[in-house]
């Protein structure tokens, strides 16, 4: 049962982190938003969460970069107090292409964004949440992918590999600390309205298909934020080391 109400959010500044901000911010939990690049974004939504009535800070760092985080984490501590959830949100994708066509430096620019940085930050949470090191306990929660199960053949079976490497930790990481207070969890999107789909190559990727979807439409950002926030609570106090797929059906 954890104490303090303080979340670590990376990649927040749009997207799905963003709106899953807003969601822990009405729920009362001080905020750390995170970026990389674009610095805007993110600062505007901190300004809109403060304005009503949240405790909030931004902190650039690349969570792929071993400083970075430990930085992070460290303002945190000093700025916020001990982190009780953390959400494993930054996530990249590249051109789409065929596994032939793809470079090492591709490959490993995916993994180290995708599963390098969840691990690091997972560390940091864990040395701070577990009973072992006097923590309070906590929460981790993975945002994964759906592609960890279709493998996005055609448009990036990296991605969908870096995913399935999440989902691996995801389980591995849950039983380590299952005694410690701590719960590891995960959601898969399906597809979903982000910006996301640009970097992929195709802006209107969701709506091209979305006739593939049980559910016939893509998903919202808050659709996800929702599945995040419950993991996160107490009223999921018996769930750890599993996902929950948000697929409309697929
Ligand atoms: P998004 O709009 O592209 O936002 C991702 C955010 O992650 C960006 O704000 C980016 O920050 C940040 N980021 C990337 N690498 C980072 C790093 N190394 N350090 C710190 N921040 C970093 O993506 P989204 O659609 O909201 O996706 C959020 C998560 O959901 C990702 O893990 C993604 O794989 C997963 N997901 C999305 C979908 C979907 O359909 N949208 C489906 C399944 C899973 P900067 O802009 O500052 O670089």
């Amino acid at each position: 049962m954890q104490s303090s109400k303080i979340v670590v959010i990376t990649g927040s500044g749009r997207g799905i982190g963003a709106t899953t901000a807003e969601l822990f911010a009405e729920h009362g939990y001080a905020i750390c938003l995170n970026y990389k690049s674009q610095a805007a974004p993110a600062n505007e939504l901190a300004e809109k969460l403060r304005s009503q009535g949240a405790k909030c800070i931004v902190v650039q760092a690349d969570v792929a970069q071993e400083d970075d985080v430990v930085r992070l984490f460290e303002q945190v501590d000093k700025e916020l107090g001990p982190v009780s959830v953390l959400v494993n949100n930054a996530g990249i994708l590249k051109q789409q292409m065929r596994l032939e066509d793809m470079t090492a430096e591709r490959i490993n620019t995916i993994l180290i964004n995708n599963v390098t940085s969840a691990f690091l930050c997972a560390r940091e949470a864990v040395k701070r949440m577990s009973f072992k090191y006097d923590g309070q306990g906590g929460s981790i929660i993975n945002v994964s992918s759906g592609a960890a199960k279709t493998g996005s053949p055609n448009e990036y079976v990296d991605y969908a590999a870096s995913k399935a490497a999440m989902d691996a930790m995801t389980r591995g990481l849950s039983l380590e600390v299952a005694t410690q207070g701590i719960r590891v969890n995960g959601v898969r999107p399906g597809l979903i309205y982000t910006d996301m789909h640009a970097d992929g190559g195709e802006p209107g990727r969701v709506d091209r298909l979305k006739e593939k979807i049980p559910m016939q439409r893509g998903g919202e950002p808050i659709e996800i934020a929702e599945a995040i926030y419950w993991l996160a609570s107490d009223k999921a106090s018996f769930a750890t080391g599993t996902n929950i797929d948000l697929m409309g059906g697929l």
